[in-house]
């Protein structure tokens, strides 16, 4: 458009939300293409913790470019009262750690992977999400996986894509398949 200025290079805010299957494996997707473009790539783990994924095997032929790391216990306890402390805990370490993380400048590229479901868990504020990462590095790339992406960060973001869902193998009782789940 007339008057309207170009900017060429800068860091950018994606959100991959909605109910289908593929947030995670995305943005996982994007890794490959930033590893593969010589960037340095962090991805945080929010409630991830017990399930031996794939990708956390990969992560490890990367000499320290690419860093996969798990912030969770792999289940939640969540609703109200019953919420359990503990998931409070690491799900605010996780996302101190996030924050360090971000201010480092160590890293072209970060993956914040299920941080939508612990704000949406009430766990974590959309506000101070939102605060962090609009004063990240100019140059750094955020993505944040989950369902049900918050208002505030939609607003935020560059890139907002909802995976919508069509059909999913679980609901004819087939289970997690290894390769394709985790
Ligand atoms: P993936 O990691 O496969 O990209 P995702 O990040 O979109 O999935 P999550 O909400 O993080 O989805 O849940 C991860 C697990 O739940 C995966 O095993 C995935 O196949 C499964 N899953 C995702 N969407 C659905 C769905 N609509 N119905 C049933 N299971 C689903
Ligand atoms: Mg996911």
């Amino acid at each position: 458009m007339a008057g309207e200025t170009t900017i060429q290079k800068r860091g950018l805010l994606l959100i991959n939300t909605g109910p289908g299957k593929g947030k995670t494996t995305a943005a996982l997707g994007v890794a490959m293409r930033a590893l593969g473009s010589g960037m340095r790539v962090l991805v945080l783990q929010f409630l991830k913790g017990s399930w031996d994924y794939g990708e956390l095997h990969v992560a490890e032929n990367f000499n320290g470019n690419f860093e996969i790391r798990q912030l969770g216990r792999g289940f939640i306890k969540v609703g109200g009262a019953e919420t359990d402390p503990e998931d409070i805990r690491l799900v605010l370490e996780a996302w101190r750690t996030s924050a360090e993380a971000i201010a480092s400048g160590e890293w072209d590229l970060i993956v914040l992977d299920e941080i939508l479901y612990a704000i949406g868990y009430g766990l974590l504020d959309a506000g101070n999400v939102a605060a962090v990462l609009r004063n990240r590095p100019e140059m750094l790339h955020v993505i944040l996986t989950g369902r049900n992406a918050p208002p505030e960060l939609v607003e935020l973001a560059d890139t907002v894509t909802s995976m919508s869902e069509v059909k999913h193998a679980y609901t004819k009782g087939i289970l997690a398949q290894r390769g394709i789940e985790f």
